[in-house]
């Protein structure tokens, strides 16, 4: 025989709350009323009721200097207003679960949208929900009581519209609804508010009913989460609702090869116990070898407690938290941000169900029955081993920045944050580390406290061994004329530097143009990207030289090319001397028009006759391509001019001399 405990049995976190608040105010010597029975138990009810505790179904009703308390299932706006109003001193136990939902269809009423909730409209918790509306609401019971309403009010299926649990609601009822109205409405929010504690537990019944027997459910008649679970228990074997152990089929148990045991939300752990113990002294009865305790021991599992490691299966996966069975007698669960460390990790790429996890124990709940277990604890323990042997190797490890905190950032690396300060976080400075938020680097540890468990690493260690490492590959290959791609990463007066990749390269200013500059920023600017070529080289100096001008470009060239002595050409004066005037023939030669060839009068002084910047048109007279000079004329020209005018006057004077004699006359 085989009996079975639901680990999800008895009290849940928003019924034990309410009540552990009543129990401590009557025993403060506070008079205490609760509007409603505290919970759906008659037991509890009856033991309050011994401890002075009175129920109350009004506000109007509490007595004065009673203090009232507000049950876990909470209450309509009105119920708040009154007590305000009255100037009742009260106590709110309502349970946050059910305050999140009264703040949802209070927001969503307000905006103008249609309330549709699921659950029994005569349970408090759901009057109270709908009296948090600020306009239409319509509670439904089932996917019938759904469809009828859709059939009344078709026009509400096009309005815009939200749609909410009773905390209690059965899961499978919920899904079936949920899947009806989204069929029919075409502007609804969905709202999943069916507690945890209570999906947990039905699921949980389901489960232990399809492999039982026989199922006891104990819990109060008017307990609507026990009725739930006696309903859904009865689908998969017989099931009997109990309010104590007196209660028990005797026969029915000894008759089952296998009983399942669950409870309500509203039943206290004695009741539970009574019945475990009076299901003990039936077996005991039956075969005195074997207790109820010991086969109670051997269904519950494991012992869990805060800090152990254990392994556990996936079972259900939300959008709040992952379920886990670890084989022990409580519900374990991983609350989502106890999943992982890592921001950017998505919880489908993490886990699936039936996956088994390394996990450890954060807290255990014997009352709810939960264990809240970590994954990104047991996760980074292990990172931390990886941490631990990468120190001790000076190897490098790779991580992405996920936070900026005081003095630095954050990297998660193997499941684990280290702590990079901010003048190890790149090899040159950085001005906002949150442009770095999400990079990856790699790095490697400076520093490790294990009894803290806390590392320092250092991104810039291995950018500048890389770089190192990169510039002694460059100084094994390097040979001049060869040619690479670079950028220009300062100037000064004098050249231009060039990172080459990891290995900076100068181009003197007069290496940067054919003619002449007066600073390198007239031909680059910082960043630029330019081809170079290796003109000279200085390993040990580690000094290379570089050429930037192409021949192509040269001046020398072109003048050879396009230009010829006795070509007449415009020119730019660019610099006076004593004995001329340079002027430009094109960008990077300049010739000279000496003092006798300005004019063909005699000229004292350059000046009298020619001003920087001014243009004038030169006959080229000379070219020596070796010495790289051009001679330049103007009195050439004013000559071959004066020439030509001589020529026309003397031919119009040879005219005018000649008589002119007709055959006419
Ligand atoms: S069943 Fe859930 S919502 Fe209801 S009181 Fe318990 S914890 Fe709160």
């Amino acid at each position: 025989m085989k009996i079975t405990v639901a680990k999800t049995a008895g009290f849940c976190f928003g019924v034990d709350r309410a009540i552990q608040l009543v129990y401590r105010l009557a025993g403060e010597g506070e008079k205490v009323c609760t509007l409603g029975p505290i919970i759906h138990n008659p037991q509890v009810v009856e033991d309050l009721s011994k401890k002075g505790v009175r129920i109350v179904s009004a506000p109007e009703e509490v007595k004065p200097g009673e203090t009232l308390v507000i049950r876990s299932h909470g209450v309509s706006r009105d119920v708040y207003r009154r007590l305000e109003q009255e100037e009742i001193p009260y106590e709110d136990a309502t349970c946050p679960f059910v305050s999140k939902i009264h703040k949802i269809v209070s927001d969503y009423s307000e905006k103008g949208r249609i309330v549709l909730i699921a659950g029994n409209p005569s349970h408090p918790e759901v009057e109270g929900i709908a009296g948090h509306c600020k306009g239409p609401v319509y509670v439904f019971q089932d996917e019938n009581a759904l469809i009828k309403l859709i059939e009344e009010h078709p026009e509400f299926t096009k309005m815009p519209a939200i749609m909410v649990s009773q905390t209690t609601f059965q899961q499978n009822l919920w899904e079936t609804c949920r899947k009806t109205a989204k069929k029919h409405y075409t502007n609804l929010s969905i709202f999943d508010t069916i507690c945890n504690a209570t999906s947990m537990r039905q699921r949980e019944a389901v489960d232990l009913a399809a492999q039982s027997d026989y199922m006891v459910v104990i819990g109060g008649r008017n307990s609507s989460n026990t009725l739930k679970l006696k309903e859904i228990c009865s689908q998969y074997c017989n099931t009997v609702l109990i309010e104590t152990d007196v209660e028990l089929d005797r026969d029915a148990i000894r008759r089952a090869g296998s009983v399942g045991v669950t409870a309500g939300a509203s039943t206290p752990a004695y009741i539970i116990k009574e019945v475990r113990n009076t299901m003990s002294e039936i077996l005991k009865s039956q075969d005195e070898e074997v207790s109820f305790e010991e086969l109670l021991e051997q269904s519950l599992g494991e012992k869990l407690y805060a800090g152990k490691r254990v392994k556990g299966i996936v079972t259900a996966i939300s959008p709040n938290e992952i379920q886990i069975d670890v084989g022990a007698k409580q519900s374990g669960y991983i609350p989502i941000d106890e999943l992982t460390d890592d921001p950017t990790a998505k919880v489908e790429d993490l886990v699936k169900k039936g996956d088994e996890l390394e996990l450890i124990v954060m807290k255990v709940n014997d009352q709810e029955g939960t264990a809240m277990l970590s994954k990104r604890r047991c996760d980074s323990e292990a990172g931390f081993e990886e941490i631990l042997k990468a120190y001790e190797e000076g190897s490098v490890l790779e991580g992405v920045i996920v936070d900026v905190v005081r003095g630095g950032v954050l990297v998660l690396a193997n499941n684990v944050k280290l702590f990079v300060p901010a003048s190890q976080v790149s090899d040159s400075r950085v001005e906002d580390l949150h442009t770095l938020l999400k990079n990856k680097v790699r790095f490697k540890i400076l520093e490790v406290n294990e009894g803290r468990r806390r590392a320092i690493g250092s991104v810039r260690a291995v950018l500048r061994a890389e770089k190192e490492a990169a510039r002694e590959e460059f100084w094994k290959n390097i040979e001049i004329g060869q040619h690479y791609t670079g950028t220009v990463k300062s100037l000064t007066s004098y050249g231009a530097f060039v990172d080459l990749g990891g290995v900076d390269g100068m181009i003197h200013i007069t290496e940067l143009s054919w003619g002449r500059i007066k600073h390198p920023s007239e031909v680059v600017n910082v960043g630029d990207t330019v081809e170079v070529y290796v003109k000279d080289l200085d390993p040990e100096n580690k000094k290379i030289s570089l050429g930037y001008k192409k021949s192509e470009d040269n001046p020398w060239e072109i003048l050879k090319r396009d230009y010829s002595i006795g070509m007449v050409v415009p020119v730019k004066v660019v610099s006076l001397t004593q004995y001329g005037a340079f002027a430009q023939v094109m960008p990077g030669i300049d010739g000279l028009i000496h003092i006798s060839q300005i004019s063909t009068e005699r000229v004292n002084k350059v000046s009298d006759v020619l001003a920087v910047g001014q243009e004038v048109e030169v006959k080229i007279t000379d070219i020596d391509f070796d010495a790289k000079r051009v001679s330049l004329s103007m009195r050439a020209l004013e000559e071959e001019k004066q020439a030509a005018a001589q020529a026309e006057d003397t031919s119009v004077a040879d005219i005018e001399g000649v008589e002119i004699t007709s055959d006419e006359e």
